[in-house]
């Protein structure tokens, strides 16, 4: 049936934020395509997120070349949902694309920064997804094997080109990122926004990157602010729950539920309890009481878990008092996705 999308669907449910020193917003909390939207997924489940993410406000979608099972099939499947749902709203959307991860056989299908691989892998982007252009093109990696003036460079080449409104780099140091935002500045093209790792379990951009990121007026997505499934009231009293995260072994180490994890989890969902939100719409407010993050980018497997984080909206604020019980627990915890990000091409 022809998609309506909810006409009420800007009426303030989602807040939008300004990206750094830039002139468009994101919303408050944008969805990732990571896992439950490739080839191997349900087509109609995928599609139902997407048309009940765009209902509630959302109107950022993250994707990566390398997006699946089997990679490219995520942006396969994202196309023909532009085709049949979403090709009137397209000047509503912010869709990005990310290259750097391995992605095709031989030397230039990576891992690569090269320009080779960006230019051409974005070009497969496109091609995929049935769009003319992203609305923002990543490095999804640093590639210390190829000068950073070379993936800068390439980047710079599809902005001009048109191929990319903005550009991005994901889980790059500070220093790394101040690099790469002047060689960008020297060819004229702002450092728009960097995606890194953040949540209550993996709080190391505070030491450094977010004041970085500040003074280069860039925009700070961060990934992941439910560590994966970990800051929800699923694990908490069992480790095994079916069609988790944790169950199918990929991406979430049964390492990350360690009783040293569990123990803060659920001692986090408590002050949940106490603030009357579930653990994931806490955990999701949380990312966001920092001004300098732009957008929390969260994944879905249902359009239930969907709607519980997008509530997350309706209670950001926090008491002094909230935030200090929180900090007791809220600390790095072996969450850490870049440990593993060569397996998993997050
Ligand atoms: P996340 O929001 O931390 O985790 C999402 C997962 O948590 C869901 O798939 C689901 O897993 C579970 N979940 C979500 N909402 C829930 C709820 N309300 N209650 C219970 N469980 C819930 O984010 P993520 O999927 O790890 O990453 C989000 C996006 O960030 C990705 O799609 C991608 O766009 C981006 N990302 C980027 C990089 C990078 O290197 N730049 C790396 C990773 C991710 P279950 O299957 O267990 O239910």
């Amino acid at each position: 049936m022809l998609y309506q999308p909810d006409n009420t669907r800007y009426d303030g449910q989602m807040p939008y934020r300004r990206v750094g020193h830039s002139g468009i917003e994101l919303p408050a909390i944008s969805l990732g395509l990571w896992q439950n939207f490739g080839g191997v997924d349900v087509y109609e489940t995928g599609r139902a997120l997407l048309r009940r993410a765009f209902d509630r406000g959302v109107t950022h979608f993250d994707l990566a070349n390398c997006y699946g099972p089997p990679a490219g099939s995520t942006e396969e499947n994202f196309g023909r949902w532009m085709a049949q749902d979403f090709k009137p709203f397209r000047d509503e959307l912010i869709v990005s694309s990310k290259a750097g991860w391995p992605m095709w056989p031989g030397p230039y299908g990576g891992p690569s920064g090269s320009r080779k691989h960006l230019i051409a892998s974005c070009e497969q982007s496109l091609r995929r997804m049935g769009l003319d252009y992203v609305d923002i093109f990543y490095s999804h990696r640093v590639d210390p094997d190829t000068p950073l003036e070379e993936t800068m460079g390439a980047l710079a080449q599809l902005h001009r080109q048109g191929k990319a409104l903005y550009i991005g780099i994901s889980s790059y140091s500070p220093e790394l990122t101040r690099k790469a935002a002047k060689i960008l500045a020297d060819e004229r093209v702002p450092l728009f926004i960097h995606q890194p790792n953040y949540s209550m379990l993996n709080r190391r951009i505070e030491n450094g990157l977010l004041s970085t990121l500040d003074a280069l007026g860039t925009g700070c997505i961060a990934f992941s602010p439910l560590a994966q499934g970990l800051l929800t009231s699923k694990y908490i009293s069992n480790t095994a729950v079916e069609d988790s995260r944790a169950t199918r072994g990929t991406s979430l180490r049964q390492s990350m539920l360690s009783e040293d994890n569990l123990g803060r989890i659920r001692a986090l969902n408590q002050i949940a309890a106490r603030r009357g939100q579930t653990l994931a719409q806490m955990a999701i407010a949380w990312a966001l009481r920092d001004p300098r993050i732009t957008s929390a980018l969260i994944g879905a497997r249902t359009v239930a878990q969907l709607d519980d984080s997008l509530d997350a909206v309706k209670r950001l604020d926090f008491t002094a008092d909230e935030l200090a019980q929180i900090d007791r627990y809220a600390q790095d915890g072996d969450v850490d996705i870049w440990k593993v990000s060569s397996q998993i091409e997050g």
